[in-house]
């Protein structure tokens, strides 16, 4: 059977017992509306571990003053359901006053990573998310926790958090799920109309013509960032943001010239009507 619980203390006492049997404890943090990324990641934390919990919070300090945390979609019963069938032991669902006092003054802050790209257009938004997993690793205990790669830069941020503060958990990165069209499943999406709906491939359509130009011999970084936002640019409806390749690992920029073989990551963030999408697709120079 699987539990659900909204309080921090009996969630930590639920996990502390699965460690004390023996099991292997994975943590799946999202903030619900949960499609089939979720869906993936919560998978392959029951391949892997022996109790595993899935935390559902819509995080009130990792959105802007002008973003959409008050129409976030809530759709707790249906995420419950979809969390039972992917076979996921215990649910942790606070409500935001159990998670941060009145008077909280802590922020947990990764410094440079947090600032580029993402960061840049959202300020403060990294802060918000390091913040909250950590109280989310502190209260779950994971061994391991899940997160897609569909946030690259959150991935990123957080692996580097774990190592900077020992924190004990392993980050498994999982790849992004996609609709048939290869638009990357999203709680996002819904806020989409039809029109809207077909003009977001064209972030996929971008990546993939990155990936083709990267596989060619000599590619040269900058000329495949360009086609790329051409591409997106002459794409009525999308509001680009950035459309850039950089280093996978720091997400610093690519050298002028680069060798066959260069590993980088293209990544996009771009509005489609009032919603913001974001994508990336890991890349091999040829
Ligand atoms: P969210 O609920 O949007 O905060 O996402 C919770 C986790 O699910 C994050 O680690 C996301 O990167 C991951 N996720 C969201 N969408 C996808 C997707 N399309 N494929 C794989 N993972 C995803």
């Amino acid at each position: 059977m699987m539990l659900v619980e909204s309080c921090p203390q009996k969630t930590w006492q639920h996990v502390n017992s699965a460690r004390q049997r023996g099991l292997l404890t994975g943590c799946v943090p999202t903030m619900g509306a949960l499609h089939q990324g979720h869906f993936s990641l919560m998978q392959r934390a029951r391949l892997d571990c022996g109790f595993v919990t899935a935390t559902i919070f819509v995080n009130p300090t990792q959105f802007g003053p002008q973003e959409d945390f008050s129409k976030y979609p809530r759709t707790l019963e249906a995420d419950l359901e979809l969390c039972r069938q992917a076979g996921v032991d215990l649910v942790f669902t606070p409500q935001t006053d159990r998670m941060y006092a009145s008077d909280a003054e802590t922020t947990v802050r990764v410094g440079r990573l947090s600032t580029v790209l993402e960061g840049a257009h959202r300020p403060g938004h990294f802060d918000g998310v390091t913040t909250v997993v950590t109280k989310l690793l502190l209260i779950t205990q994971p061994e391991r926790a899940y997160f897609g790669q569909k946030d690259f830069q959150q991935q990123l941020i957080v692996k580097r958090m774990v190592r900077d503060l020992n924190i004990p958990t392993e980050i498994v990165t999982c790849p992004i799920i996609r609709e048939s069209d290869g638009l990357a499943m999203s709680s996002r999406n819904r806020y989409l109309s039809s029109v809207e709906r077909q003009t977001a491939t064209s972030l996929w359509g971008a990546l993939q013509l990155a990936q083709h130009l990267c596989g060619q011999s000599q590619a040269v970084p900058a000329a495949v960032e360009q086609q790329m936002q051409q591409k997106l640019l002459q794409t009525a409806g999308v509001e680009l943001q950035y459309a850039v390749l950089a280093d996978p690992e720091t997400l610093l920029p690519l050298p002028e010239r680069v060798s066959a073989g260069t590993k980088a990551v293209a990544l996009i963030a771009a509005r489609v009507g009032s919603t913001r999408l974001i994508d990336n697709q890991l890349l091999t120079f040829g």
